[in-house]
């Protein structure tokens, strides 16, 4: 049988079969491995994406064969340990993934074999699940005499010093703040407004905080409170909440994710089946409730309920737009913007909607760019892994510099993280970044002139 190149249905994604036991079999995942590297190696087309592509063709080329074949298998976890599973491989390049008979599914083969490493036990393992324990660590943090000193060690060099050779978090890595003011509990409460449902759009909200803005930057928080507050929107938080899991899927800890999804799906399952839409402001949470939870149970009712009421923040606004029930009465302009659309909210399939909100805002001229970060959520702050994070962001770090309107007055990005990863990256470049990174809600709060 002849296999054409590329398939011209459209993709689709096979469940993760992660409860088969053959998933944690080592053999039988190093097979899987050998046919796709094989095919990858004769596709190249990932080669620029990310650091995985060009360690497995590196690999490959200094092989004894010069074929996948001539690759000590050892070698494999190499290609692994690179892939911080942004799903662009996955989602923009590859024209073999389902429906296609080559069946491939890159960064789900990378997520088995980070769940095989998982749970056989790595080097690293503690420092890696000390990393994606976002909510532990946040409400230990957030304990206000321990918070000031938390914040003021990440910037002590000998701590750092200390974190970098004892922990393997990178000295240069930019780390967040911790606050002691945590969004969830100083939330506004919303106003009285009447649910104007729209034909798109769900007319009453239920906020999903994230660890980040709950525990790091609840700024982000309380401008998507005003932002909804001034579109006459009623909100509410979800009424509990747990990390999203995603920190855990990146290490495959699989299991970790499933306790997680246990307490966040029931609560979130009735604020679906209420009318609410929900919203999560961190893009790699959203992934985690609209593709990663529904791939790993897909006959799970409540978690296709959730799923379909979750919402990027900008594609609720778009979509709110487009019912006529968004307010477009801007106040400022916003200038230059430098915008930089997430991996992680590429991969949602929703369009550039943080862009078409920006640029409804008089006055304003959006750069967008449109490439890995290399943030990579914990990965990029990793003592082994950040020097390449910092090389894979440096077209970003020099496109959202060049903005071809003049001077940027604002760097932003949908993920908070990837924001400061790249002002780090144009600091470091000698670029001027003093007060410029804000997050896309936070200009929109601005532009409505909202104090
Ligand atoms: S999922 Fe992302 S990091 Fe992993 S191989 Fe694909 S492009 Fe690279
Ligand atoms: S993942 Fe697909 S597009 Fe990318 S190198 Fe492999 S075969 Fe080619």
């Amino acid at each position: 049988m002849s296999v054409r190149e590329g398939s011209l249905e459209a993709p689709t994604r096979h469940p993760l079969d992660w409860l088969n036991p053959d998933f944690y079999d080592e053999t039988s995942a190093l097979a899987e491995m050998e046919r796709v590297f094989d095919i990858c190696h004769g596709c190249r087309r990932c080669v620029s994406l990310c650091n995985a592509f060009p360690t497995l063709f590196d690999l490959v080329d200094e092989s004894s064969t010069g074929e996948v074949d001539g690759v000590d298998k050892k070698d494999y976890w190499k290609v692994v340990d690179q892939c911080y599973l942004c799903d662009v491989c996955y989602l923009t390049k590859c024209p073999y993934v389902p429906p296609h008979p080559w069946n491939l599914d890159f960064p789900h083969l990378m997520l088995r074999g980070k769940a095989i490493q998982f749970r056989e036990g790595t080097p690293t393992r503690f420092r890696d699940t000390q990393l994606a324990s976002t909510d532990r660590n946040g409400t230990l943090a957030g304990i206000p005499v321990v918070v000031r000193a938390v914040n003021a060690l990440s910037h002590n060099s000998t701590v750092r010093g200390l974190l970098d050779s004892q922990l393997g978090v990178h000295k240069d890595a930019w780390l967040p703040e911790f606050t002691s003011q945590q969004f969830r509990s100083h939330a506004a409460a919303s106003k009285p407004h009447p649910v104007k449902d729209g034909a798109r759009t769900p007319g009453k909200v239920a906020i999903f905080a994230t660890c980040y803005i709950n525990y790091n930057e609840p700024g982000i928080g309380h401008d998507l409170v005003k932002v909804l507050d001034h579109n006459e929107i009623p909100h509410v938080l979800a009424e509990k909440e747990a990390c999203c899991g995603m920190p855990k899927l990146e290490l495959g800890d699989l299991e970790g994710v499933k306790a997680l999804k246990e307490k966040n799906i029931p609560m979130l399952a009735r604020l679906a089946r209420a009318g609410y839409a929900i919203l999560a402001p961190i893009p790699s949470c959203g992934l985690m409730f609209k593709q990663e939870l529904p791939l790993m149970f897909p006959d799970d009712a409540d978690v296709i309920a959730v799923r379909d009421a979750m919402f990027d923040p900008f594609e609720y606004l778009v979509a709110r737009a487009k019912d006529g029930l968004l307010k477009t009465d801007f106040k400022a302009e916003l200038g230059n913007v430098s915008y930089h659309i997430a991996c992680h909210l590429r991969v949602q399939n929703v369009g550039q909607k943080t862009r078409e909100v920006l640029q409804m805002v008089p006055g304003t001229q959006v750069n967008t760019v449109e490439r890995c970060s290399g943030h990579a959520g914990t990965w990029g702050v990793k003592k082994e892994y950040h020097e390449v994070a910092m090389k894979i962001g440096r077209p970003v770090f020099r496109q959202m510099a060049e903005h071809p309107a003049g001077e940027t007055r604002w760097i932003a990005s949908d993920c908070q993280l990837a924001g400061h990863h790249i002002e780090q990256g144009m600091q470091n470049a000698g670029k001027d970044v003093e007060g410029k990174l804000a997050h896309p809600i936070t200009l929109i709060r601005l532009a409505y002139g909202l104090a």
